[in-house]
């Protein structure tokens, strides 16, 4: 098959909910990925944040074969010994004290706004307070937490119940709490909404306000753990610890999982019956991210995210000054955005072209969110890339500017 017929297959038999680059990937290794025709390039989308070992880790490889050849699934009637793992090294790992599994970033905030409400019903308490530009996942619940109209339009009614609140303003956010209000649910650095960082002191404040008010902390860490920014998890970043937090994307280094985890006094709210998934930490999925985890520690991938990301930052920064385009470089770890004054797909294309995957979160912000294993070498190169795309979109093909 090529890449032709694969466009023709899904423009036919597929429901278009996706604005899809014309490019069909036929295997990976590392932060590559080969395409249908066997071009080459050079991987700083990762699947959105998700395949933080790379393609074709060979841990995770040969934990998922090994697993399959094994049983795949049973489902939540019984115990599952690998599940019970995870558990246990998120736990131990985290400022938290229970977990609960699912499939997706989604599942994995509807479990966190059931569980606030759920601990809220007890004073009579179910609003969540959210940030505008947050993006939480496109299930209804989770799609109501998304302050972003455009993702809201010809959905409604959404459930009712979220409060929006401008983002990295902790004086609105103190004067939407209400007696009804049970939690505040926010993004440590948002991703979708343009990697948008806090201000010092902002998430500082906000742990401080729940904790006088009585609130549920909830961080969505989907996009931002797992190593991503430099440390397990980003609320490690402003010294504050989460009631609940929210992860997916990197945990199963591909394979679908999402986790929730809950101080033990919030977690009891929980009681059988009340939530559940077929699918949630089953063996295969338990089994990968048990393999991604234990690799993120043995190879010291958040140390090493801090590390290669401050050098990634620091190469793109004098773009700026060869490119008028770029008006800004900002990151933290692997969560890197380059702003520019121009439309950010035009450049998503340039760079695609020439072998570098990124993509853009807002109409002017690119992303750079590559695999945390990546080299120098692996920087230099798609610096070089974005460097020779941003000069072709600045001047294009055919047009000469005398000089
Ligand atoms: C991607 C993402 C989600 C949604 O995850 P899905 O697996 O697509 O449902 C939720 N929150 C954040 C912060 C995300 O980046």
């Amino acid at each position: 098959m090529d890449t032709q017929t694969v466009a023709e297959l899904s423009g036919k038999f597929l429901m278009s909910t996706y604005k899809r680059a014309p490019v069909a990937f036929a295997s990976g290794q590392g932060v590559r990925l080969t395409d249908m025709e066997g071009k080459t390039y050079l991987d700083f989308v990762a699947g959105i944040a998700v395949s933080i070992l790379g393609h074709n880790h060979p841990e995770l490889v040969s934990a998922i074969a090994q697993q399959a050849s094994k049983v795949i699934h049973t489902s939540n009637l019984y115990l599952i010994s690998e599940q019970a793992k995870l558990g246990q090294w998120l736990i131990e790992h985290s400022a938290c004290d229970r977990a609960f599994f699912c499939n997706s970033g989604a599942e994995a905030n509807e479990t966190a706004i059931k569980l606030a409400r759920k601990y809220g019903a007890q004073g009579g308490r179910f609003e969540i307070i959210v940030a505008d530009r947050s993006f939480h996942g496109r299930t209804l619940a989770a799609l109501a937490a998304t302050a972003q109209p455009k993702y809201h339009k010809g959905f409604e009614p959404l459930p009712p119940g979220f409060v929006t609140v401008p983002w990295d303003d902790l004086a609105a956010l103190e004067s939407a709490i209400t007696p009804s209000t049970c939690a505040i649910m926010l993004e440590p650095i948002q991703g979708e909404g343009g990697l948008r960082f806090p201000s010092p002191g902002y998430l500082e404040g906000v742990r401080r306000l729940c904790d006088q008010r009585g609130l549920v902390l909830i961080l969505d860490e989907i996009q931002t753990g797992m190593g991503r920014t430099g440390r397990l998890f980003a609320y490690e970043q402003f010294g504050i610890e989460p009631d609940v937090v929210t992860l997916a994307k990197g945990l199963g280094g591909g394979v679908p999982i999402g986790a929730v985890l809950a101080k033990a006094r919030i977690a009891e709210a929980f009681q059988p019956g009340d939530h559940g998934s077929t699918f949630g930490g089953n063996f295969l999925a338990s089994t990968a991210a048990l393999a991604v985890v234990t690799t993120i520690e043995r190879e010291r991938l958040p140390e090493h995210a801090a590390r290669i990301g401050a050098y990634l930052i620091d190469r793109l920064r004098p773009l700026s000054r060869s490119h008028p385009v770029v008006t800004e470089v900002r990151g933290l770890g692997l969560m890197v955005a380059v702003e520019l004054s121009i439309d950010a797909a035009q450049v998503v294309d340039a760079c695609r072209e020439r072998g570098l995957l990124v993509n853009a979160v807002q109409p002017t912000t690119l992303r750079l969110v590559p695999p945390l294993i990546i080299t120098r070498g692996d920087v230099d190169e798609a610096v070089r890339i974005l460097d020779a795309a941003l000069a072709a979109v600045a001047q294009p093909a055919g047009v000469t500017r005398d000089s």
